[in-house]
């Protein structure tokens, strides 16, 4: 799963919805710890809060779900989380699923591109076929067009016989 570090996340209770109580980080007084993140969501606004350990991590809105980057703070550079191997290797599993995720969709978004030009191609000799049709019938009717042509012609010249003959 790919949210599995969000809900890791959720079970240190590093991760809670502001509005959700109680947030095991808070400090006695409920105040958020100075060691916290406070963002809000960018998909759904909801205010978020997390351990400053998750600075620059995609993690997974508690409320709506969608994939949210936890912003790293002024001043703060990644280097400066002491971050335990476990926490590390956490992380990298995360980057791991999301770029198993993103190769995922790459793949289907090339069977896409695929199918859609399997459809482009089939459409294009569709047409060509319609074309050549198209053609073949305006021949015909040009040739019905003479042929009207020259019957009206003959008409004529039988009419001037019979009325010759019937002076
Ligand atoms: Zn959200």
């Amino acid at each position: 799963m790919a949210n599995g570090e969000h809900e890791e996340l959720m079970d240190d209770g590093h991760l809670e919805a502001m509005d959700q109580e109680p947030y095991t980080d808070f400090s006695d007084d409920g105040e958020i710890g100075e060691n916290d993140i406070v963002f809000d969501c960018v998909h759904c606004g909801h205010g978020l809060v997390i351990n400053y350990r998750g600075a620059g991590l995609v993690i997974n809105c508690a409320e709506c779900g969608e994939p949210v980057q936890v912003p790293i703070p002024d001043g703060m550079e990644l280097a400066d989380l002491d971050q335990e191997p476990e926490e590390l290797q956490n992380q990298i599993r995360h980057l791991r699923l999301t770029l198993y995720k993103a190769e995922e969709r790459t793949q289907e978004l090339e069977s896409v591109i695929n199918s859609l030009k399997e459809r482009r191609t089939s459409l294009e000799k569709e047409r060509a076929t319609q074309l050549r049709r198209l053609a073949e019938i305006r021949s015909a009717l040009e040739q019905v067009q003479r042929l009207n042509g020259e019957i009206g012609t003959a008409c004529n010249r039988i009419f001037e016989m019979i009325q010759m003959e019937m002076r």
